[in-house]
């Protein structure tokens, strides 16, 4: 440290006209291009000091899973590359924000520091004991809106109350799909390389023991010009035929944008900007358009719900369901989690989550609804397996799923909803390709069964070389009894 001050007070001797310093604290923002806090350091006219800080416990049990960790190792990855192209360096360091960051601008000789804010209530926790940290210092500080459309207090009912209906909070607060991206040129930014300490990324331990992650690799190319060239696939073959195909889960029907939002590769504001230009979506009767730009709609109301009813990851937003006997059954929770129900559309997507972090929206909700109503087993089971294998893992939007399917959210599906998942499977994988994509012996089972392997003749299943119990599971359950079960027991709730 000592070193590093005398090499700081040597540099201004050298330029005395040298700029004077800012750290930008990056966090889920992990790109160069329309960041807001990287810009108002550059409008500030400071030397830019770009710090990454990892706090491991930050979030508590939500502190981020296995897949998210991997996410972010390669985010990092990119970001010091982008970083370094521009004559800086990226420091990395391990620990509590609010003692980090007051300390590395002793060092480097900053006197603000600009972020990005995070509205998950650990992100906004840490927020308050970092501006609190600083002031003591006698460091300024800034905070910027660099993930959001809206900010999640800008929007309130008539009664000035947070919205909990989808709908009219997107009638209100749609315009913020024409928010521009900032404009600016990365290249102009002058970051210091008259660096604090910096940990190295393997340092950081991102990475998790179990080699799990190493296969993410073969699905997914982390890096911010990569989200670029999804944005712009998305407008160039998603947005203009999503009404139907984004059900489909066998095509990419959808955008995949999602990782690449949740640590901040780019921006919302980026992706409506994109979609906007290519397309008239500003037209109501654009239904493709405008029904992509309501699915970035539900991440900006799953932030609204998460910010102003901080403790719907662990508690349903109806309290009577706080109260709900959910069964408790670890083997049949973990033939879940890997796929083994003996429900093929479930297990398929089971699969595809354990293979590659990702999971197609559609059967999101079946899995969810399997959980909840068919094994009866609480959402909060699944959002933790979901926290872990994502790569996307968000914490608003993966409550507001779960609670969604749960029946217990916002706008949540009612309790007698209960998704069938043979007919999912062959109103929504007609073809097969899905289930057969991620579960190998299935492949050649003809359509008529796919679904519901446990109906076909003995003979169809020998000719298709699938022995139910052995290299396919028999059904967990029996799809109208566990129906019924769920039904009843869900009745039970208070009707208020
Ligand atoms: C049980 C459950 C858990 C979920 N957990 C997460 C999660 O942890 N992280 C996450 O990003 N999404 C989650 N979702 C929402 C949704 O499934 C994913 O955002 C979507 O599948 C991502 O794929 P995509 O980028 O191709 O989406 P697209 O269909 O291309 O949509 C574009 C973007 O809109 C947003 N979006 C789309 N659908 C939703 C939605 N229902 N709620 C909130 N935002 C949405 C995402 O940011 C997405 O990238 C969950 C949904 C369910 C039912």
């Amino acid at each position: 440290m000592q070193d590093s001050l005398a090499f700081v007070s040597m540099s201004t001797e050298k330029s005395p006209s040298r700029k004077s310093r800012a750290i930008v604290w990056f966090r889920k923002d992990l790109r160069v291009k329309d960041n807001p806090a990287l810009v108002a350091a550059y409008n500030a006219k400071k030397e830019i000091v770009p710090v990454f800080i990892w706090n491991e416990k930050e979030g508590g049990q939500w502190s981020p899973g296995a897949a998210s960790r991997w996410w972010l190792h390669q985010s990092l990855i990119d970001l010091g590359k982008s970083i370094d192209s521009n004559n800086g360096k990226l420091i990395l360091r391990k620990g509590i924000a609010e003692y980090i960051l007051p300390l590395i601008a002793k060092v480097v000789g900053a006197d603000t520091v600009f972020f990005n804010r995070s509205y998950d209530p650990a992100g906004r926790q840490t927020e308050i004991s970092v501006k609190d940290a600083l002031s003591r210092n006698g460091i300024q500080c800034e905070s910027f809106n660099g993930s959001l459309l809206n900010e999640p207090w800008e929007i309130k009912n008539g009664s000035g109350k947070p919205y909990q209906i989808f709908t009219p909070y997107w009638k209100l607060s749609r315009s913020g799909i024409h928010k521009k991206p900032t404009c600016y040129e990365p290249s102009k930014f002058t970051f210091s390389k008259d660096n604090s300490p910096t940990e190295s990324l393997h340092e950081l331990g991102l990475l998790t023991e179990h080699p799990w992650h190493e296969k993410l690799h073969s699905h997914w190319i982390v890096s911010e010009d990569e989200g670029h060239k999804m944005i712009s696939r998305t407008t160039q073959e998603v947005t203009r035929h999503y009404s139907h195909r984004r059900n489909i889960p066998s095509i990419n029907g959808t955008s995949r944008l999602s990782p690449y939002l949740a640590w901040g590769n780019i921006s919302p504001r980026q992706i409506c900007q994109a979609v906007l230009h290519s397309h008239s979506n500003d037209d109501p009767t654009s239904t493709d358009g405008n029904q992509f730009l309501a699915e970035i709609g539900w991440r900006e109301f799953s932030y609204h719900l998460l910010y102003h009813f901080p403790h719907l990851p662990e508690n349903p937003l109806r309290p009577k369901y706080a109260e709900f006997p959910w069964r408790k059954d670890a083997q049949a929770l973990s033939n879940w989690q890997l796929g083994k129900t003996g429900y093929p559309l479930v297990d398929a997507g089971m699969r595809q989550l354990y293979e590659t972090g990702w999971m197609h929206n559609r059967v999101r909700m079946v899995v969810a609804s399997f959980l909840v109503k068919h094994l009866l087993m609480s959402w909060t089971e699944g959002t933790k397996w979901f926290w872990d294998t994502l790569v996307d893992a968000d914490l608003a939007s993966n409550t507001q799923g779960w609670q969604w399917a749960a029946g217990c959210g916002a706008d949540a599906a009612p309790y007698f909803r209960i998704f069938n998942p043979i007919l999912q499977g062959e109103k929504f994988d007609t073809s097969g390709k899905y289930a057969r994509r991620w579960i190998e012996p299935l492949k050649e089972l003809p359509s008529k069964w796919l679904f519901k392997p446990w109906e076909a003749p003995t003979i169809v299943l020998s000719q298709s070389n699938v022995t139910l119990g052995q290299n396919y599971p028999q059904p967990c359950v029996d799809h109208p009894q566990a129906r019924a079960r769920a039904l009843e027991a869900l009745a039970t709730l208070p009707k208020n």
